[in-house]
Parts: C-alpha cells; sequence; structure tokens
C-alpha cells in the first residue's frame, strides 16, 4: 500500500475474512514493522481470538463491511486521489467504464469520526449495493472475493478518482448513461480473481 502510494504513514487498514473470523492490521504500527505474526485475529463480534496488538481503530467498519456483503477482505486506504473527491461530491460518477469493477457510481459516505460506530453504519449506507464506497473527508474502502481483489480495486479507485480531477479542474467532463454502466458492471463481474484473471482492457 506504501508503495502504491494508497497510504501514508501508519494509516489505511486492511482485513481478510475465514469463516467467522477476520484477520485486521493492527494499530498504529509503521508497515514496514508489520509481521505475520503481529496481525490479530478477531472474531465477527470484534472480540479478540488470538491478537497480540490492538486491532486498528477502524475495525468495526471492517466488521460492518463483512456484515453487509459477502466479501472476503476490505481494504480502507488514504490514497489521495480518493481523499480529495470525498471532499467535494457526494458521488463518483460513471466517468469511465471501469466504474463497472464498483457496480456503479460510488457514494461519498457522510463524515463521521474515525474509529466509531457511527463511520461504520455511514460507510455500511455508501457501499449497499457496491464494491466500495469513498468516506467522507477522510479516505476510501473497497471490499473483494479474495485479498488481491479488494486490493486491485482500491488502485482502480484511486486512478479514476485522479481522472475525474483531471477532468473536473479542465471542464466538464461527459458522463457514461445509466445502461452503458449496467452492461460493463454485468462484463467486468467475471473479472478480478487474480489466478484466472484477465486485466480490463
Ligand atoms: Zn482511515
Amino acid at each position: 500500500m506504501t508503495a502504491d502510494r494508497l497510504v501514508v504513514g501508519s494509516s489505511g487498514n486492511v482485513s481478510a475474512r475465514a469463516g467467522d473470523l477476520v484477520a485486521v492490521t493492527p494499530t498504529g504500527l509503521p508497515y514496514a514493522e508489520l509481521t505475520p505474526e503481529l496481525v490479530g485475529v478477531h472474531r465477527l463480534d470484534g472480540t479478540a481470538a488470538d491478537a497480540p496488538l490492538a486491532p486498528t481503530s477502524e475495525l468495526p467498519m471492517h466488521l460492518a463491511a463483512y456484515r453487509l456483503t459477502d466479501a472476503a477482505a476490505v481494504v480502507h486506504t488514504h490514497s489521495t486521489a480518493a481523499t480529495a473527491v470525498s471532499l467535494l461530491v457526494d458521488e463518483l460518477p460513471a466517468l469511465h467504464y471501469l466504474i463497472g469493477l464498483f457496480g456503479g457510481p460510488v457514494r461519498v459516505a457522510r463524515y463521521a469520526t474515525y474509529g466509531t460506530d457511527e463511520l461504520a453504519d455511514a460507510m455500511a449506507e455508501a457501499l449497499d449495493g457496491r464494491t466500495a464506497c469513498l468516506l467522507g473527508n477522510h479516505g476510501a474502502l473497497t471490499v473483494g472475493r479474495t485479498l488481491a481483489e479488494a486490493y486491485d480495486r482500491a488502485v482502480y479507485l484511486e486512478w479514476l478518482c485522479d481522472v475525474w480531477l483531471r477532468a473536473t479542474a479542465a471542464g466538464r467532463p461527459r458522463l457514461l448513461p445509466p445502461e452503458e454502466v449496467g452492461r460493463v458492471t454485468a462484463k467486468l463481474s467475471t473479472y478480478g480473481v487474480r489466478d484466472a484473471r484477465r486485466d480490463p482492457e
């Protein structure tokens, strides 16, 4: 995440679910110091099953994403363009066909203090029916059937937000009609599992 410039410092967090257990990054630890043993395992009710360190303060948001979707992984970033877009609009519109990776325009959750149940609730409202949302004045969240898929979506979302910022800075972007968004969402649903992946062209 650091090399791909999705986070700065120890911000952002990642989790993966297997059955009723969630492995999630700990709070406040620089990524360079993170080892597998330090990644804690928690139950879906948030209690620790095997965790040497306190979990990320955003554990409630991760658990809300697992309650809402059948995702096996959640990636939360503070990537620059996505965060910038979260200050400006209520929704990242259908500016490019890759919006189909997220099931349509990506909503921006209303602002709430980090680490709170209020933020988890606002996130869940914005994520409903999508594979990503932006968090108002905060960052981005993506889900996936695998950790690789959730991660790739975070990278694509950042790219789309960057394109949108450039386009709106230069003029008034043309947008794709809803029927085309539906078509590309269906086409792109077969992409994304890394083992058998065909990248969008
Ligand atoms: Zn955050």
